[in-house]
């Protein structure tokens, strides 16, 4: 039984958290992607799965009504964060609150999931982007149990996650314990084709980085030993990531990809700021914030004490930010990739498509540019000594 349409599947877990018999799992097919099996023998056909799917319902789009560029004034925060370190802000005001925080962390082999953090300690785990599909896991019951405790929540996560969340809440999703904020996502490739990458450069791997202290550099770990360091855009994996070769096969029609939101607060790097309109800071690592709902406001609003924050314009925002308008598009040889990766695995069907020869040019355009930058410099210098 489909749940949804095979290839609208979000894989967020809303249907595995809702069946009330277990009888939903999530599993791979042969294209490496995550979707949910039902077993025929337990379900009950009462539906509630397909009820819930966020693929089968009307998403609670909401306008925007303040528009921010903004940061955490912690300089260590924002500097070990992806962006301008404002998930941090927001965590730790639900922890001071004594509430629980849901965020993406490695755990085990190179599995990333997404889970309850009640301490401080347990926060850093959350920072940085993951540049896979988190595994939602059992985390929407976790959440209804803790909001059912007269706990605060605040739950972190893309757009179609906290779309997931939302359904299976219910009546619960109005609860004012509850704190909802999504990441601008331009989507999110299956963990498999992370761990076959990993495993492919070290066996020992059980962690990788993308963005934080060393922004856009691919790192993979192994404990606390780093065994492999490279930058993105001389790396395959994260190559391939930016050029959308290898998403869930969802997000290339993505409905959450637009100017509307689904959660109360909505964050993400706010690129172009100050290119149309004059901005007081330097721009790098400072993220957009979208505040979508009254309650979302309240929320900000306690945790501004943490905060730089700048009003702007959303138009600005949505100019440089392709996934506030449209979700991303498919690499001309994605559906090479996909073909292959049956075959062959992820290395082999990545190395199928022009991801290298695409490594290789900006390797040598990155050189050209340096060479031009020296030459100019001593350009500079043998003038102002000639003057
Ligand atoms: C897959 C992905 C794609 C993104 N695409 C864009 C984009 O196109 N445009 C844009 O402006 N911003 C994008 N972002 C958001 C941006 O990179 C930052 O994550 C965001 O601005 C928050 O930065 P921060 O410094 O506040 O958070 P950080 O302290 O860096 O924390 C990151 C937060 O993201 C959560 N998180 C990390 N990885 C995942 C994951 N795989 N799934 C769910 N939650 C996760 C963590 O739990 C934590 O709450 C994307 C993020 C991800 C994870």
């Amino acid at each position: 039984m489909d749940i949804c349409e095979k290839d609208m599947c979000l894989a967020c877990y809303c249907c595995e958290n809702i069946c009330p018999v277990d009888s939903i799992t999530m599993k791979l097919d042969e294209y490496g992607q995550i979707y949910p099996y039902v077993d025929e023998n337990k379900c009950i056909k009462c539906n509630k799965c397909k009820n819930s799917c966020p693929q089968n319902t009307e998403p609670q789009f909401r306008q925007p009504l303040d528009i921010y560029a903004s940061y955490s004034v912690d300089k260590n925060d924002r500097a070990t964060s992806a962006s301008g370190g404002m998930a941090s802000v927001f965590y730790d005001k639900i922890i001071s609150e004594k509430g629980v925080a849901f965020g993406a962390k490695f755990e085990n082999k190179l599995e990333v999931n997404i889970v309850p953090a009640e301490t401080k300690e347990q926060l850093k785990e959350f920072k940085g982007s993951k540049y896979v599909q988190a595994a939602a896991g059992s985390s929407y019951k976790r959440v209804k149990e803790y909001l059912k405790s007269n706990k605060k929540v605040l739950y972190v996560g893309t757009p179609c996650q906290i779309d997931g969340l939302l359904n299976f809440l219910g009546k619960y999703a109005n609860n004012d314990n509850l704190h909802t904020v999504d990441l601008i996502c331009h989507g999110t490739p299956s963990i498999k084709y992370l761990q076959e990458y990993a495993y492919s450069i070290d066996k020992s791997s059980d962690k990788a980085s993308f963005r934080g202290a060393d922004n856009f550099v691919m790192q993979l770990y192994s404990g606390d030993k780093q065994v492999y360091s490279r930058p993105s855009n001389k790396d395959l994996y994260f190559t391939g990531f930016l050029s959308s070769l290898y998403y869930k096969k969802a997000c290339y029609q993505c409905q959450y990809a637009q100017e509307k939101r689904v959660s109360d607060i909505t964050i993400g790097d706010f690129w172009g700021l100050g290119i149309t309109k004059p901005f007081s800071e330097d721009a790098y690592k400072v993220s957009l914030a979208l505040v979508n709902t009254e309650k979302g406001k309240r929320f900000f609003e306690s945790c501004s004490s943490k905060l730089f924050v700048e009003k702007r314009d959303y138009a600005e925002a949505k100019e440089f930010n392709p996934q506030l308008n449209y979700p991303s598009k498919k690499h001309k040889d994605t559906d090479v990739f996909f073909e292959q990766y049956k075959n062959v695995g992820f290395l082999e069907a990545v190395k199928a498509t022009s991801i290298p020869q695409e490594i290789k040019e900006a390797v040598k355009q990155a050189k050209i540019d340096k060479i031009k930058y020296y030459k100019k410099r001593i350009f500079e210098k043998v003038f102002k000594k000639g003057e």
